[in-house]
């Protein structure tokens, strides 16, 4: 039984040593034996043998010695003798080694030797004596003692027989050695035979002893094996021992018993997941996991517990077998009770140490008992603990059981997952499907309301409809109240200034200073008349914008010099600090001309004393063009309200300053339009800074004409280094009207001659009449078109050389540029981008430039041109106010006639030719458009130069009326100066 239980490692161990230690047994055993046999062997070979070789040896060394006597004694000479005498000595020194050997190894007693030794010492003696004698000569007696002593037994046989007795106790000795090494040899093999015979039985005892022991186990296991393999889950191992096999067969059944659990268990858990998965309401779901969980796990109460929405408590929410106690709520923050560990860690707990207070309390009819174990298992969702499962037993859980709630715990978690948001989408689609209700009555609501919207929205049409009327009313009643009330603001100004100057002196100065007073006032109506139109125009979104590439530092260097005057008489520094080198901008200059116009004025109406300074920035794309004055600000409270209509800072300053109001409100209009904007910062005393600012490209624009113009354009100082012209003749070629009459005008104010041809033959013809200082040439033309005009210009000798400024709306392509720059043009203008002062400094270039190339005289010279000695103007007006304002401002140099209708005027011009008529449009009889016509196609009237006087102020008036023909325009009430200025120009050629 004992070795039953030992380990089968161990027996092979012993059997394996025991084997061994026979082997070494034998081994030591044979060593031993041999090694006896061999000391048997050497003491045979090291003594008898030895002392029988040196006794053998003795016995001839003797025989030797007594041959050599007598040879001695029976010699015949001396060398007989001598020869007799040495082998003797050979002998004798042989003889002595002999003794030696024997005395060394004989095992007799030493007696033997030692007699042998004297007797042999005695016959040496003996031997000597008889040497003596014969040496002597006397070799007779030595015979004679030699026979005596043979009688007397003293002779060589005695000592033979002494060696024989050593020899034979020699032999004797061996003989003794070698039959104890045969009786050693056949104890040897006895011994051997015996030891392997023991190690075989022992080898196949182990061998035995061993397969019996390893092969019942295996042939156990091999079979509970096969049977489990085969689905017995029961069958078992039934081998027990403490050696391998038997933990081998303890773990095959702990690993069958396992599977066993964990199939039974499976089995279970597929139960109950199916009888979960049926389950689509959360309350009978638990209450059937609890039903399932109780029976699985042989609990007798159990309870499950859900987080409420606060994720402050977990609730009670379904329970079996479990006293009120159960039913309390529990905090899912402080983690107490037995619930607080399960809630900490987050894995299930087992509590055999049930508390007092435990909420498990087992309910039965005999009373409350306390559980000698609980579960808890947390259930999670989305990585906080949810729900608690509560179990508890009146007797310690299974390791099944356990096994089994760890396995369903994933499933349960899951399934309970899709409960509780199954439960809340449910919650969601009513909540849903109620708000759908509510929408649902709100679309029906905003659907009466959008019906309502719309029949208000037809109300709104309509009354927009009527809104445009009015406003078409308003326009028209501005316009026409402008004209009416420009008329008699006209006379008023303009008859007060002629008074003034004329009565100067002439009445009391106080008298004089009323005259001014009123002038002042007219002026002011004016351009409030003038600042209410624009302001109707752009409200009525009539103004339009014309954006063109020109010249910013140019455009601002013409308002300064312009508020300059102004700003000298009082004192104030105007300080221009703008760069140089500042790229054209594309914009509405014309706007912007006004907006920064108004700034400008403004700053300088505002400052006492300082400066008034005037800078640009570039900030990215855009344009910062700000003007800062040391003026007297603008208070905080008045900043958010300066920009609107009407508003003045205060009534202080109004009174004070004057203005209208709007000038502001107009500017940023403007600006916004010109989609910018402006901003101000003030302080009260000490100045404002208006700024403007500005996309530097409002458009895009056609980058090789603005390259073209960037390197050309001509500036201010340009204009001001060559000054006006001096009747150089201009020829325009050009077939549109209003072009026409925009360049006639614009040239001839400013001394310049010029004469039109309405297409490309036409100008052709004209120069090969004669040659203008230069030529101003369209491109579209009807017929021959300005590239072939400019072909053929610079393709004789004669006109080659003439300066040809291209005008053109058309897009000029690549090619075609090529083309006019080989053609040797001064410069091309985009007509929209017509810019005065632009066009009059390239104009004014190129005709000095034309009269350092053309050396001979031009025919079309102010040289040849007729004039008048005594100026005499027909002023055709019907009112007899603005007829005697005329008067008042002409007569001191010019003889005035006058006619009240468009037909008078013609017969008065046919009578009386005079140098210039001025006439007003709205005339009774003939008006001034067919009184123009009348003059023009009249042979002899045609040349005479008519103005058109109107106080017409709309937009395109001026454009409609100089589209007409007329040489000039003045808008009413008339600036004196500016009317004096355009007379004398039209009149006299600028001179
Ligand atoms: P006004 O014709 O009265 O000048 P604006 O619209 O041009 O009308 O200006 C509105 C008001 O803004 C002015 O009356 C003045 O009080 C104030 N204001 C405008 N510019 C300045 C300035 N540079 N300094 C001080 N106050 C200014």
């Amino acid at each position: 039984m004992i070795l039953k239980n030992i380990r089968i490692n161990t027996l092979l161990r012993l059997g394996l040593g025991l084997i061994l230690a026979l082997v070494i047994l034998l081994g030591a055993v044979a060593l031993v034996q041999t090694n006896f046999l061999w000391s048997q062997t050497e003491l045979i070979y090291k003594h008898p043998l030895q002392v029988s070789r040196a006794v053998g040896q003795l016995k001839a060394d003797i025989e030797n010695m007594r041959r050599a006597m007598r040879d001695l004694l029976l010699a015949d000479n001396d060398q007989e003798m001598i020869k007799a005498q040495k082998d003797i000595e050979v002998s004798t020194l042989d003889a002595a080694r002999q003794f030696e050997v024997v005395y060394d190894r004989y095992l007799g007693p030493r007696s033997d030797i030692s007699s042998l030794e004297d007797d042999f010492v005695e016959w040496k003696i003996f031997q000597e004596e008889l040497v003596q004698l014969a040496h002597a000569g006397r070799k007779d007696q030595a015979l004679a003692q030699l026979k005596r002593a043979h009688a007397r037994g003293q002779s060589s046989k005695v000592l033979v027989e002494h060696i024989q007795t050593i020899s034979d106790f020699a032999r004797n000795m061996g003989d003794k050695f070698y039959r104890q090494a045969t009786l050693q040899n056949d104890s040897l093999k006895r011994h051997l035979v015996a030891s392997l015979a023991t190690i075989l039985l022992v080898c196949i005892f182990i061998s035995w002893f061993l397969m019996r022991r390893i092969r019942k186990p295996l042939a156990d296991l091999t079979r509970a094996a096969n049977e489990f393999r085969l689905g017995e889950l029961d069958s078992r191992s039934e081998y027990v021992a403490e050696n391998e096999f038997g933990a081998l067969s303890a773990a095959f059944n702990e690993m069958a018993e396992t599977v066993e659990t964990q199939m039974f268990i499976n089995e279970q858990a597929a139960l109950i997941t199916g009888m979960m998965l049926q389950e689509r309401e959360v309350r009978t779901f638990f209450q059937k996991l609890i039903k399932e969980l109780l029976e699985h796990t042989a609990s007798q109460s159990g309870a499950v517990y859900l987080l409420n929405k606060q994720e402050t408590l977990f609730e009670h929410f379904e329970s079996i077998g479990l006293s009120d106690i159960g039913h309390r709520s529990f905090s899912a923050s402080t983690l107490e009770g037995e619930f607080g560990a399960a809630l900490a860690t987050g894995v299930m707990q087992r509590i055999s140490d049930i508390p007092e207070d435990t909420r498990s309390i087992l309910a039965t009819v005999s009373g409350d008992y306390l559980p000698r174990e609980i579960i808890t298992l947390p259930l999670f969702s989305d990585g906080k603990v949810v729900a608690m499962i509560s179990l508890s037993s009146i007797q310690n859980y299974e390791e099944k059981a356990i096994r089994f709630l760890e396995t369903i715990v994933v499933t349960v978690t899951a399934r309970m997952n899709g409960l509780l948001a199954y439960r809340q989408v449910q919650e969601l689609a009513k909540r849903l499907g109620q708000q759908n209700m509510e929408l649902n009555s709100q679309k029906q609501e905003l659907i009466a309301q959008a019906n309502e919207l719309s029949h208000q929205n037809t109300e709104l049409e309509m009354q927009k409809n009527q809104l445009d009327a009015a406003n078409r009313l308003k326009s028209t009643f501005l316009s026409n109240m402008s004209h009416e009330l420009r008329t008699p603001l006209n006379s008023v100004i303009a008859l007060s200034s002629v008074l003034g100057r004329r009565l100067a002196g002439k009445i009391p100065k106080e008298e004089v200073d009323y005259l001014e007073v009123i002038e002042r006032n007219g002026r002011h109506l004016l351009s409030l008349i003038n600042d209410i139109l624009d302001l109707s125009r752009i409200e009525s979104g009539r103004i339009e914008i014309s954006p063109s590439c020109f010249s910013l530092r140019m455009l601002m260097g013409e308002v300064l010099e312009m508020i300059d005057p102004e700003a000298r008489e009082k004192g104030i520094a105007l300080q221009n600090q703008i760069d140089e080198n500042l790229q054209p901008i594309t914009t509405d200059p014309e706007k912007l001309r006004h907006i920064v116009q108004n700034l400008v004025s403004n700053a300088v109406k505002f400052t006492e004393t300082g400066s008034v300074v005037v800078s640009v920035q570039l900030v990215e794309d855009q344009i910062h063009i700000a003007v800062r004055d040391t003026g007297i600000g603008i208070a905080a409270e008045h900043l958010p309200h300066i920009f609107e209509e009407f508003r003045q800072a205060d009534e202080g300053t109004s009174r004070r300053y004057g203005g209208t109001g709007l000038g502001l409100a107009i500017a940023k209009k403007y600006a916004n339009l010109l989609l910018g904007d402006i901003t101000v910062e003030s302080t009260p005393g000490k100045g404002s800074t208006f700024t403007l600012c500005l996309p530097t490209d409002l458009c895009r624009p056609d980058a090789e004409v603005k390259n073209y113009l960037g390197r050309s354009a001509g500036t201010v100082s340009d204009l001001q280094d060559i000054g006006p012209g001096r009747g150089q003749c201009i020829l325009l070629v050009e077939d549109s009207e209003p072009a026409v009459v925009q360049m006639t005008d614009i040239l001839t104010e400013h001394g310049y001659l010029v004469e039109v041809a309405r297409d490309g033959s036409d100008a052709l013809a004209y120069v090969e009449g004669c040659l203008p200082d230069a030529v101003i040439l369209d491109l579209m033309m009807p017929g021959m078109d300005g590239f072939e005009v400019l072909r053929q210009i610079r393709s004789t000798d004669r006109t080659a050389p003439l300066p040809v400024l291209i005008l053109t709306a058309k897009h000029v392509t690549q090619e075609e540029l090529s083309f006019l720059t080989g053609n040797n043009i001064h410069q091309l203008i985009q007509k929209g981008d017509i810019n005065q002062s632009q066009l009059l400094a390239t104009v004014a270039k190129m005709v000095a430039q034309s009269e350092e190339k053309l050396t001979a005289p031009t025919p079309g010279n102010t040289g040849d041109r007729p004039h008048r000695l005594l100026p005499l103007v027909l002023v055709v007006e019907d009112n007899p106010d603005n007829l005697k304002t005329a008067r008042a401002i002409l007569e001191e140099r010019y003889t005035v006639i006058d006619a009240a209708d468009g037909l008078t005027a013609i017969e008065l011009a046919r009578e009386h030719r005079p140098d210039l008529i001025l006439m007003d449009i709205a005339l009774p009889v003939m008006d001034g458009f067919s009184a123009l016509a009348a003059l023009r196609q009249d042979e002899v009237l045609r040349h005479i130069p008519v103005v058109a006087v109107t106080a017409s102020a709309m937009k395109g008036d001026r454009e409609e009326i100089l589209g007409h023909g007329f040489d000039g325009y003045v808008s009413k009430p008339i600036d004196e100066k500016k009317f004096m200025q355009l007379l004398q120009k039209v009149i006299h050629g600028g001179k």
